[in-house]
């Protein structure tokens, strides 16, 4: 029997998947051939899940700490446990020592909704605020065109140049590489690092890390030096006068060479903005700096002063509007917030009350934040932490109580894409294992525990409907978001308080560098892993990719030390010619538990807006191991 659902992991695709299922077991899952994005093929992440889905390791009972291990115990006794402390905490420090804390461990709407529905009315409690992920990128296209939203996907068949500017599609979004083929446009990639993506593109432009911002403004210099900005470019932009003024602040030769890329790179990087249209495709790496907004910023000025936003073909690409179409249930009240990047040292700080509390939804904070081990220190001095996942991640080994909940195959949600505009909506192809329940199932039953039993009442169908917004059907879905544009700021009109593009017109602080830490820490998506969620045990030790002559003599193979001024791990050394002497490359989302966690060598910092994770903006150096 086939059947199909959607994908609900934290990636661009949101892909269509068509599961056979006999036997009540999942024994293949395809791409979906009638999804228009997902045409038929999946990654090799999904590829593989039938051995996360059915392995020995998925939690299928309850566990709650008794003598300081974790135990199975009855569903009625763990939310027994977590209905009598949570209402205990409330009542004698208020609903802001609970702190609800939710990520992208699932995509899931009405996961989202629902968890922030039952801490809103609980409390309102504790939430995040910031974005780990793509806040400062957000916050950067918020501020400049009033929106951060993208053009139809295949209206880069459009393109007559595309420009990967630190995106890697290959791991990232690899569903996008097939409309790339398609688009006949000619792709340039833009990234320090030298990855798959760069078989795509006639030239690879091989910066040095963080000089994105050097880079941009080199090339804006050479868009104003020869004419090439759009004759209309003032009609429709803020602050010309004063972007025009920040890029000639520097001649080209001297951004360039900040930048370590040569003058020819910036002036046909010019050239294929001015001959256009051109769409940027902005990768997420670049924001995750203390600069990064600003980075992206300047991106945004150089589509905006060429002519091609609003164009078919053209744009600026960093996100597209996932949850635009559907319904709010919560209206986003809190006690008070903890900025996701600071998590660790804020929620060891906080007072007035301290947090006694934490709930943790779809997320595994203690790999995926900065400062791995405050976030552990932070979780382990609490009164009580609950966390809802289907594995015992380096978090949950942390908890109190560990609820389990159902995978992506047992899923029954709703659905965006951050990487087109397509809605779709999970169901599960198979029922979750005895002893597993949905994230709502175990909020439904703690509401009737907590006097919420009729605001989170309901069937799942039901809630569905409630998020659906106008011109939406569960019947019709996959259906393409009726709200998304085909082609972004058609007739040039900005939803910014002018109506027209703010273009950045001053400078970002200049970043300070440590020579005694000459190698920049990129800690980046494999193609194996969906951030700590791996399809294969990830390397123990962990790797670091480096250019043999930044090894310090350290053979191909070896253990050595990488440390940065926060902490040391212990990693097996990778040479790779193909990379620049001063990146070092960690697969992202490695365990703690495995001292395999990139996450305890950066520093827990945000970036300049959005209140994004300054993730990239950490200097490393080698050792060998003695
Ligand atoms: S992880 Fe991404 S690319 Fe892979 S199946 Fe899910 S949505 Fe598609």
């Amino acid at each position: 029997m086939l059947r199909r659902t959607i994908c609900n992991r934290d990636c661009p695709d949101a892909c269509g998947i068509v599961a056979t299922v006999e036997d009540g077991r999942v024994v293949r899952l395809q791409g979906d051939r009638e999804h228009p994005v997902t045409g038929g093929f999946l990654c090799y992440r999904t590829n593989q899940f039938l051995r996360t889905q059915y392995s020995k390791q998925r939690l299928t009972a309850p566990l709650l700490r008794k003598n300081g291990r974790l135990s199975e115990v009855s569903w009625s006794e763990a939310l027994d446990y977590a209905a009598e402390r949570l209402l205990a905490i409330r009542a004698e420090s208020g609903p802001a020592a609970i702190f609800h804390y939710r990520s992208g461990g699932t995509l899931g709407l009405l996961v989202a909704q629902a968890s922030e529905l039952f801490f809103e009315k609980f409390g309102p409690v504790t939430v995040k605020r910031g974005d780990i992920c793509s806040g400062a990128g957000e916050a950067a296209q918020e501020l400049d065109f009033g929106v951060s939203d993208s053009s139809d996907l295949f209206d880069l068949e459009n393109a007559r140049h595309i420009l990967l500017w630190g995106k890697n599609v290959c791991t990232s979004s690899p569903h996008t590489i097939v409309v790339l083929k398609r688009s006949k446009a000619a792709c340039v990639l833009i990234d320090p690092l030298h990855h798959q993506s760069a078989a795509l593109c006639e030239r690879h432009v091989q910066l040095k890390p963080g000089a994105d911002f050097a880079l941009a403004m080199g090339i804006a210099a050479v868009l104003f030096e020869r004419d090439w900005v759009d004759s209309a470019a003032a009609s429709y932009c803020d602050h010309l006068d004063g972007f025009r003024a920040l890029a000639q602040t520097r001649s080209v030769e001297a951004w360039c060479e900040e930048a370590d890329v040569t003058v020819e790179s910036a002036v046909d990087l010019a050239r294929r903005l001015h001959e256009g249209p051109t769409t940027i495709l902005i990768g997420w790496g670049m924001a995750r700096r203390l600069h990064g907004a600003a980075i992206v910023r300047a991106v945004d000025a150089l589509a905006a002063v060429s002519g091609n936003l609003g164009v078919p073909g053209g744009g600026a690409s960093y996100y597209f509007r996932r949850r635009r179409a559907f319904r709010k249930l919560a209206e986003g009240l809190s006690a008070r917030t903890i900025c996701e990047p600071l998590f660790g040292p804020e929620v060891l700080r906080a007072q007035d009350p301290p947090i006694r509390a934490v709930w943790i939804t779809a997320a595994n904070p203690v790999a995926m934040l900065p400062d791995s081990r405050a976030v552990a220190r932070a979780l382990e001095t609490r009164e009580l932490v609950i966390v809802v996942d289907s594995w015992l991640s380096d978090t949950a080994e942390r908890a109190h109580l560990v609820l389990p909940t159902t995978t992506l195959l047992e899923a029954d949600d709703l659905l965006g894409a951050y990487g087109h505009h397509h809605l779709g909506q999970a169901q599960p192809v198979v029922a979750p294992p005895e002893g597993v329940k949905s994230d709502l199932g175990i909020l439904q039953e703690l509401a009737l525990r907590v006097g919420l039993g009729d605001t989170m009442a309901g069937s799942t169908r039901a809630w569905k409907e409630r998020l659906l917004g106008d011109g939406l059907s569960l019947d019709d879905m996959p259906m393409r978001n009726p709200l998304a544009p085909q082609v972004l700021f058609e007739g040039r009109r900005f939803p910014t308080p002018t109506g027209r593009v703010n273009l950045i017109h001053e400078p970002p602080a200049a970043p300070v560098e440590d020579p005694s830490y000459p190698l920049q820490l990129l800690s980046v998506s494999t193609p194996r892993s969906q951030s700590s969620q791996w399809a294969k045990e990830p390397p123990k030790p962990t790797s670091v990719t480096v250019h043999p002559d930044a090894a310090r003599g350290i053979a191909h193979g070896a253990l050595a030390v990488l440390e940065s001024p926060l902490g040391s791990l212990t990693v097996r050394v990778e040479h790779d010619d193909k990379q620049r002497r001063d990146v070092a490359i960690v697969p992202k989302g490695g365990h703690l538990r495995d001292a395999s966690c990139a996450n305890v060598l950066v520093h827990a910092r945000i970036t300049d807006l959005g209140e994004g994770g300054a993730l990239y903006d950490e200097r490393v150096r080698l050792r060998p191991l003695v």
